[in-house]
């Protein structure tokens, strides 16, 4: 029997696991053979793998080397005679210990080969993620950029190391509200989106965004695939330009003016709104072209575009149809009476003369109005009605109040009738044909007289006195009202002034202010004016109606405000036919609420008028503001409104406005509240 000492076992399993870790095929099967000699100190012995053909040797030791259900191979040992228990459980522990070294050994080697397989794999796609032309990136869930192929290098100019970890968004060129929708999104989806450069330079690509997920098909982020679609884009809006736009002018032509017509007509009659449009023809166009030529009738048409657009509102439509054919449309007006205010303001647009290639050149305009919903509801049929009034404007073109004409002949002759008051109304300011008349005003109480109100007149040299109601609301159209507001305090300052120098007890003026008038320079306007005629304020009243109050009134407020400081008192005229909100009411800085003639006529038998009277009169009293009553023309309207509390009175009961000098020679009557 032969004995194994401990350092022989050891020594043999160590030189084991070093011929399964380094040896291969038939050196590694010789090495074991060698190992089972050595261990068993026997003469002859194999180690003979699995699928081997085996030599048939009769006699000796034989022991499978078997893990895990699996046959790794056989070790034969032979050659001896006296082979024992001892020798058979040695040949069982090497053949266990070769098969467990085996087995782990050929699992590592599984594992490590998938490795390098699963590392060739991603290397593989890497290169072919950086080989194509597309930009491709990855963001997690927070927009995080996590990924980044060439293609998106070269598309926006960061490297992956730059654009890695920032937030998506620094590449966009405002906050795109897309964004988010994009993460709520689990479905592909394409758009159009304009992104920026690392140079700084805005693109339009076309971005498809699909959802990233893990292994359990979780949603993780996104993959957004780019691609520049500049030039594309670019020849598309070249194409839009040459379908819609005139070439020459770069106004839009008649395709689209039609869609924009169509358009700000539905708008319109959403609104219940009225709209215009104005058809334009130059007047001396074609002689210029025929005698100078194309290119300098070209830059004439150039440069009216420009005067046309320039004297327009933005939201305003301007077209150029042909040759020296424009269009208009106004959408945004509230009668059409102002078209004819813009038809003025274009051709006022054209009166300084063009200097072109050393030319001096003056034309005119025709322009033909049609109206909204009036005349027609579709951009065709105004169109071609504005046309036909562009002719008959054409017809008097040498005169240029005759050269607008409105399609139907009614809005014609309204239109002549305005165009004439207001250029009699201009030379009626230049002239001195404007004149004012003074209605005095009483405390009920003790019947003194305690002020009057001034109101304006215009001495017509053909049709006589012309009371305002016949062109103050022109004049506020037309912007006008500011030169005759301007007049009526300057004429109303120097009339108190006379009156107090000549002796007569001071009393206080009231002016009418438009809304037009009510901006934030009237309060110098007040105080220049009043200091000029060295008249104190305190003599001054503005009566403003309550709808000039409606607008912006927090502005208002503030120019009430500096009025009040100057020491002017200022009075709600027409009060009750507007839409005052009791809030702003108890913040509006007024002395004086005025009850409206309309109410006053009514008393004392209208139960409404009554009633809308006494809480007037209750409301100005709650809020400290006197009250007084215009147009009372009866004793009983009077007796009334003394019962019901009013302050003051004003009406043809007691005088009807009456010139300076009739209103003087009553004043210094003493005038008093008659009974
Ligand atoms: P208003 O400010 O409400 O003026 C009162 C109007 O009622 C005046 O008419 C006056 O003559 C008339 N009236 C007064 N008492 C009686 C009466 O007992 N019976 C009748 N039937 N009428 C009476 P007027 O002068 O024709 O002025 C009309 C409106 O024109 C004024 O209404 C005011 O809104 C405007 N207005 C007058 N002058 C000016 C002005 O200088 N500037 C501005 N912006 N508007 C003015
Ligand atoms: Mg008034
Ligand atoms: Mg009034």
């Amino acid at each position: 029997m032969v004995t194994y000492p401990v350092a022989d076992f050891i020594a043999s399993s160590a030189a084991l696991c070093d011929a399964v870790l380094r040896l291969r095929g038939p050196v590694l099967n010789e090495e074991l053979g060698r190992i089972a000699r050595w261990l068993l100190a026997c003469p002859h012995g194999v180690y003979e793998p699995a699928g081997a053909p085996m030599p048939g040797v009769a006699g000796g030791l034989r022991q499978d080397v078997v893990a895990d259900e699996h046959y790794f191979g056989t070790y034969r040992v032979f050659g001896r005679a006296d082979f024992d228990a001892t020798d058979r459980y040695h040949l069982a522990s090497l053949a266990r210990l070769t098969a467990s070294l085996l087995h782990v050994h050929s699992l590592a080697q599984r594992s490590a080969h998938a490795y390098v397989q699963v590392e060739a794999q991603l290397a593989h796609q890497l290169q072919i993620l950086d080989q194509i032309q597309e930009s491709v990136l990855t963001l997690d869930m927070a927009g995080y950029i996590t990924s980044w192929n060439r293609g998106a290098e070269r598309l926006f100019g960061y490297s992956a190391m730059e654009a890695i970890g920032n937030h998506v968004l620094f590449l966009y060129v405002d906050e795109d509200p897309n964004f988010r929708d994009g993460f709520a999104e689990h479905g592909g989806r394409m758009m159009e989106v304009r992104r920026r450069k690392k140079s700084g330079e805005v693109f339009w690509a076309s971005m498809t965004l699909m959802p990233l997920r893990d292994v359990a098909d979780r949603p993780i982020g996104l993959i957004a695939y780019l691609n520049d679609i500049t030039e594309r884009k670019q020849a598309e809006e070249r194409l839009h330009h040459l379908a819609y736009y005139d070439a020459l002018t770069s106004l839009p032509n008649r395709t689209l003016l039609t869609k924009l017509l169509d358009q700000a007509l539905m708008g319109a009659q959403r609104n219940e709104a009225t709209g215009c449009v104005l058809f334009i023809n130059l007047n001396r166009f074609k002689w210029i072209n025929d005698t100078l030529g194309r290119r300098v009738g070209d830059e004439l048409l150039r440069r009216v575009s420009l005067r046309f657009r320039g004297a327009l509102r933005e939201e305003d439509i301007v077209a150029r149809l042909s040759g020296d054919e424009f269009v208009v449309g106004l959408f945004d007006i509230r009668q059409h009476f102002e078209a004819t205010t813009v038809a003025q303001k274009l051709q006022g647009s054209l009166l300084e003369p063009f200097v072109i290639e050393g030319h001096d050149l003056r034309v005119g305009a025709s322009i033909g109005i049609s109206v909204y919903p009036q005349d027609g509801g579709d951009a065709e049929t105004l169109l071609r009605l504005a046309d036909i009034a562009m002719a008959r404007a054409k017809q008097g073109h040498e005169s240029l109040d005759e050269s607008v004409a409105f399609y139907s002949l009614d809005m014609n002759q309204g239109m002549h009738e305005r165009m004439r008051i207001e250029s009699g109304l201009r030379h009626a300011l230049d002239h001195g044909e404007l004149l004012l008349h003074y209605q005095p005003k009483f405390a009920i109480a003790g019947g003194r007289m305690v002020g009057a109100e001034a109101l304006v007149r215009w001495l017509h040299p053909q049709r006589g006195l012309v009371p305002p109601a016949d062109f103050i609301p022109l004049a506020e159209t037309t912007g006008l009202i500011v030169q005759v507001g301007e007049w009526v305090l300057e004429a109303a300052c120097a009339q108190a002034a006379i009156w107090q120098r000549a002796g007569v007890p001071p009393l206080r003026i009231a002016i009418n202010v438009s809304a037009r008038e009510f901006t934030a320079t009237l309060p110098g306007r007040l105080a220049a004016t009043l200091a000029r005629h060295g008249l104190a304020p305190c003599w001054l009243e503005l009566e403003i109606t309550e709808s000039a109050l409606m607008h912006d009134i927090e502005r208002v407020i503030e120019i009430m405000g500096q009025i009040n400081a100057l020491g002017v008192t200022l009075s709600l005229d027409d009060f009750g036919t507007g839409y005052s909100s009791l809030s702003y009411l108890k913040r509006f800085p007024i002395h004086t609420l005025k009850i409206d003639r309309s109410f006053t006529m009514g008393l004392p038998d209208d139960a409404s008028d009554c009633a809308i009277a006494t809480t007037i009169i209750s409301i100005g009293q709650k809020l400290r503001h006197r009250v007084i009553a215009e147009g009372v023309e009866t004793a009983e309207q009077l007796e009334f409104l003394r019962a019901s509390g009013c302050d003051e009175v004003q009406g043809y009961l007691f005088s009807r406005p009456l010139p300076a000098d009739a209103f003087e020679t009553a004043l210094r009557a003493n005038w008093l509240l008659p009974g």
